[in-house]
């Protein structure tokens, strides 16, 4: 049985660059709606024991039509809870720590990370995800569509901005590229980051 996790932060938090409303929406309808459907979806078959990992993995290739259906609910649910902790309500702006080096090295520093992450979430065709990601030690931005993550093509997610209509529409309508360069303005969590630079240099 799959549970919705807590949020890190109260809901209003993140206003005014992310609304209460959206909040109530997309965490309260969209991620603990995809949370349901997957425990529908595994009810009395072998993935109802297996980590949401796993489950991820066992079904990412798979043709069988349920099987996609339980990736794209498993999927969901992993990244709207990596969503969630990508953002802080007293983040934004420059990184510290050895992600900023990273930064730094791979990007030419914190404006050409900035603007390669929202020219990727400009160009990238409807529902999906512009992930900050590790591949055989360099950082990489990534855009994948609908519910697909970094894990199914072996890299490390470091950080993840949710670019659904639903993530920005309440607040934003369609304009999408300010939403992404007020969330690295004022939310993206860099601490966030390091933790997951961290887990990885010492797995
Ligand atoms: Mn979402």
């Amino acid at each position: 049985m799959f549970t919705l996790p807590p949020l890190p932060y109260e809901k209003d938090a993140l206003a005014p660059h992310v609304s209460a409303e959206t909040m109530d929406f997309h965490y309260g309808k969209h991620h603990a709606g995809y949370v349901k459907k997957l425990n529908e979806l595994v009810a009395d078959t072998a993935m109802a024991d297996m980590e949401l990992e796993a489950i991820i993995e066992a079904t990412h290739n798979s043709d069988d039509s349920d099987d996609k259906k339980i990736f794209n609910n498993a999927a969901q649910t992993w990244n709207h809870t990596f969503f969630w902790s990508s953002m802080s309500p007293s983040g934004g702006g420059a990184p510290q720590g050895d992600i900023s080096d990273m930064i730094d090295a791979g990007f030419a520093g914190i404006d050409g990370f900035n603007a390669a992450f929202v020219k990727a979430a400009e160009q990238h065709f409807g529902s999906g995800w512009v992930w900050l990601v590790e591949a055989d030690g360099k950082l990489e931005i990534m855009t994948t569509s609908n519910a697909d993550l970094p894990m199914t093509s072996g890299k490390t997610a470091l950080l993840v901005c949710d670019i659904w209509e639903h993530a920005y529409y309440l607040d934003y309508q369609n304009r999408k590229p300010d939403f992404v360069k007020t969330w690295l303005a004022h939310l993206i969590n860099w601490d966030f980051a390091n933790s997951n630079v961290k887990t990885l240099a010492t797995a």
